[in-house]
């Protein structure tokens, strides 16, 4: 039911727009790395002084104006240049809806496209990420027409859908980001109980890890993350095949640690003025991260 209350208030575009003019509130500032590029550089050169690299995401949500997504793949071209510029450790992660897929799907690949191309040019992955399941179908299709083009483009699938195991078949020779799933799905299409949401991920991840490319683990779970150690050592894959990843804020000491034993570890790290719908949904995943607002707001 909470975690129902946090999707609702994730997608209530009035307070969306609030939030952009009232700065990194209620906790956010915990989990969201900052609301420039410049702040954003100076935490992944935090990250990478510890041997963790960053996928980088320009926040941003319910964008049906031609002018915004203009804006947003602007911004997202100047975080590549900057990656660039200051030689760290990173690469991109970018939503589709942000850069227009809700407007016009060729004006999205023109966008998305541009993006990739600029990224290419200096040898920086971009990662399109996986929203809701109403963009699935034209997210994959994007995913298509541009990997046809570049190698330097990957995406996300989520272990909670029915034919998710198809989908990592499909796209078995591009580097993959395996998640459990973040939205509300219907249970013709996906699985609703989180044993079988969890079989599934191990599933793809262990079918992924041994006919794969490159497979990112993006979990919190330390039991998921424990078992892939374990598969990983039993069928002697090398550390270079996979990486593990989380959310920038959580599980900090996690993050370090793996870095620590020599695992690849990549943060995904969020910047920006649109930080609202993100951080609902992080805390629709967890209502343990309330814990986040409640210091905040007594830390005061
Ligand atoms: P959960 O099922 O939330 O947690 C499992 C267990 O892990 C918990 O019971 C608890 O014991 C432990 N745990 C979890 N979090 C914590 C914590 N903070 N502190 C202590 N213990 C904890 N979803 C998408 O739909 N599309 C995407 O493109 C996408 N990209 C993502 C990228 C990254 C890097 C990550 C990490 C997640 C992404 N997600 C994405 C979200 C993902 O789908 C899940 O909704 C989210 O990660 C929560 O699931 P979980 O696997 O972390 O573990």
């Amino acid at each position: 039911m909470l975690r129902d209350f946090f999707i609702g208030l994730s997608k209530n575009q009035l307070l969306n727009t609030a939030a952009k003019n009232y700065g990194l509130k209620m906790g956010a500032q915990n989990v969201v790395a900052g609301t420039t590029i410049e702040e954003t550089i100076e935490s992944i050169k935090e990250l990478n002084k510890h041997g963790i690299s960053a996928t980088v995401d320009n926040l941003g949500e319910f964008v049906f104006k031609e002018e915004e997504a203009t804006e947003a793949k602007e911004q997202i071209v100047k975080v590549i240049q900057a990656i660039h510029d200051h030689q760290v450790d990173a690469h991109i992660s970018l939503k589709p809806t942000q850069v227009g897929l809700d407007i016009d799907f060729d004006f999205c690949v023109g966008n998305v496209r541009e993006i990739v191309a600029k990224a290419n040019e200096y040898g920086i992955f971009v990662n399109v990420d996986m929203e809701d399941s109403g963009h699935l179908g034209a997210t994959l299709e994007l995913v298509d027409i541009l990997s046809a083009d570049f190698d330097n483009i990957g995406t996300v699938i989520q272990a909670y859908l029915h034919d998710a195991q198809e989908q990592v078949e499909k796209y078995r020779n591009m580097r993959i980001r395996l998640v459990k799933g973040a939205y509300k799905e219907p249970a013709e299409i996906a699985y609703q109980d989180k044993k079988d949401i969890d079989a599934n991920y191990v599933r793809i991840i262990e079918w992924h890890l041994l006919n794969g490319k490159f497979t990112s683990v993006a979990t919190h779970d330390h039991n998921i993350i424990n078992h892939v150690k374990r598969f990983v050592k039993e069928h002697n894959i090398p550390n270079d095949k996979f990486e593990f990843q989380m959310l920038y804020g959580f599980r900090r000491e996690l993050q370090l640690q793996l870095a620590k034993e020599g695992y690849n570890f990549c943060t995904y790290v969020p910047f920006g003025k649109d930080w609202y719908g993100y951080f609902m949904r992080r805390l629709a995943e967890r209502p343990q991260n309330l814990n986040l607002v409640f210091k905040q707001v007594f830390n005061k």
